[in-house]
């Protein structure tokens, strides 16, 4: 008999709704800002979610050390230090050292855009020291104690984990 093609230490694969009908799936990040975990990559460090923000939404200013991809889905956003607009169908590739502050004007109800991060997000204050930061563990942390709090459950994030 045939042997099978699946290589015996493949893990499950995944496929979900990327936009999904629970608004529970939506754990909120910071003000007028959400994101949808799909993958979260514990032995790399990267990590694949929606972000959605609503109108007036300011994501903080923030450098990346490692790559970031983005494919914009929904609305529209800016970045403060560039004079592109990311709309719907366009890809965005954020370089290694790249730092941006992140909005969504006010005539825009909510964007949609998928990111693929690697590494961390490190956020600056006015003076330009590093204050705070995200990588794939704070936001499993939050994944966590937002399913919990909406009743899912803290391990509901595992299914992303990867
Ligand atoms: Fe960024």
């Amino acid at each position: 008999m045939k042997k099978p093609l699946q290589a015996t230490q493949s893990i499950p694969e995944l496929v979900t709704e990327a936009i999904p009908d629970d608004e529970r799936l939506w754990v909120p990040q910071a003000d007028k800002i959400w994101f949808r975990p799909l993958i979260l990559n514990t032995t790399n460090g990267e990590w694949v979610n929606l972000l959605r923000i609503t109108k007036g939404g300011v994501m903080n200013r923030h450098r990346h050390p490692a790559p970031v991809y983005g494919y914009v889905l929904k609305g529209e956003w800016r970045y403060l230090e560039h004079d592109w607009i990311a709309k719907p169908g366009m890809f965005v590739f954020e370089p290694p050292g790249e730092i941006h502050t992140l909005v969504v004007d006010e005539g825009v109800e909510e964007m949609i855009t998928l990111f693929h991060v690697f590494g961390a997000l490190v956020y600056f204050d006015v003076d330009d020291n590093p204050i705070q930061h995200d990588d794939v563990h704070t936001k499993i942390e939050m994944c966590r104690s937002h399913f919990e709090q909406v009743g899912l459950g803290a391990d509901y994030v595992k299914q992303f984990i990867r």
